[in-house]
């Protein structure tokens, strides 16, 4: 069997997810008729502390919409440059919604407040570009993992309101935040004024995700989600994966987040200087290797999948789908990619 590490994205629905998408009440989201989205869509704006949320296709369009609700054309984000609305939505913030954005350097994602109010500039004037908003990932994925500790969105915060400027919490795995840390997640979800979640990472469901904001966001939110083509018809199918994930797989991100750590201590051992165990915070560990593609290739014959950020950094993500069994046997064939 293999071991499918490359991302928490992978999962599929176990039996009992799919027997509530199957017995799921339906309508017309489009007419607003759905109950089942009608449901998840308070459940979660509830769990964040927000008025109101909306059920999107992907966490790529939540982003989206609420980047394009809280900055608008030609104003400027800031942002870390790892953050996936920079890097891994397609330059959408630009090609839709007519956004800048300028980035500052970082090492884990974590959220850094000095950084921000280092390049913001709320009020340039006729003659520069003004900061709208800012966004804050957690936990960071192309940083590994990392969760931002709420004290440092807290002083962003400050900041940030101070000086009129808005904050997007693009939180697809708040959930491994919320579980890691023991944080409320309307905790975090207070602090921001837009949210967006996803139900198809560690949760474990097929498609989803959701974005919090106020009740008057939201209803501007589904305006442009229809625009861009993302109104669905009977889609309590789905968000019923997504009440049964919320019910049944966020405590048991403990599990995964436990499974990464054993699986970066058996290589750490294996491999002096790969990876510091004490690096790993959730569910995502970063490997430094030598050479990424051939490290990958010799675990893919051995039938253990993982990705590459970059030519010398590899990432393993563990989920619903890896048992401790998997993740020792993924190991062990890491710790022998890694001596060949
Ligand atoms: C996966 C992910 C998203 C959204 O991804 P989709 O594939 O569009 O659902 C957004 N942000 C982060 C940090 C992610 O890891």
């Amino acid at each position: 069997m293999t071991v499918d590490l490359r991302s928490d994205t992978v999962t599929r629905p176990t039996s009992a997810m799919r027997a509530a998408m199957a017995e799921a009440p339906v309508g017309d989201d489009v007419y607003g008729e759905d109950p089942t989205v009608a449901e998840l869509e308070r459940r979660v704006a509830e769990l964040l502390g927000h008025e109101a949320a909306v059920f999107t296709p992907t966490g790529s369009m939540a982003n989206q919409l609420g980047l394009r609700l809280l900055v608008a054309p030609g104003q400027e984000l800031i942002c870390d440059d790892a953050a996936h609305v920079v890097r891994a939505e397609l330059g959408a913030a630009a090609a839709v919604s007519g956004i800048t954005t300028r980035t500052f350097p970082t090492a884990a994602g974590r959220c850094d407040p000095e950084a921000v109010a280092a390049l913001m500039r709320p009020d340039a004037g006729p003659y520069m570009v003004s900061t709208s908003a800012t966004v804050v990932e957690n936990t960071h994925n192309f940083g590994g993992g990392t969760v931002s500790p709420l004290d440092d969105i807290r002083r962003l915060r400050k900041i940030t309101s101070d000086a009129g400027v808005r904050m997007h919490l693009d939180g697809a795995r708040i959930w491994n935040a919320h579980v890691a840390s023991g944080t409320p997640l309307s905790s975090y979800g207070e602090l921001f004024d837009t949210v967006s979640v996803c139900l198809s990472k560690g949760l474990g469901a097929p498609v989803g995700s959701v974005l919090a904001s106020s009740a008057e966001r939201v209803a501007e939110a589904r305006v442009w989600r229809k625009r861009l083509g993302g109104g669905m018809r009977q889609v309590g199918i789905l968000a019923a994966a997504g009440l049964h994930a919320l019910d049944h797989h966020v405590d048991r991100l403990a599990d995964d987040h436990a499974r990464a750590k054993r699986l970066a201590e058996v290589v750490a051992e294996g491999v002096a200087g790969s990876i510091d165990p004490g690096s790993v915070e959730t569910n995502i560990v970063v490997l430094e290797v030598p050479d990424a593609a051939r490290v990958m290739a010799r675990c893919r014959e051995q039938d253990v999948l993982v990705g590459a950020l970059d030519s010398r950094h590899l990432r393993a993500v563990t989920h619903l789908d890896v048992d401790d069994e998997a993740v020792d046997r993924a190991a062990r064939v890491l710790v022998s990619a890694l001596r060949a």
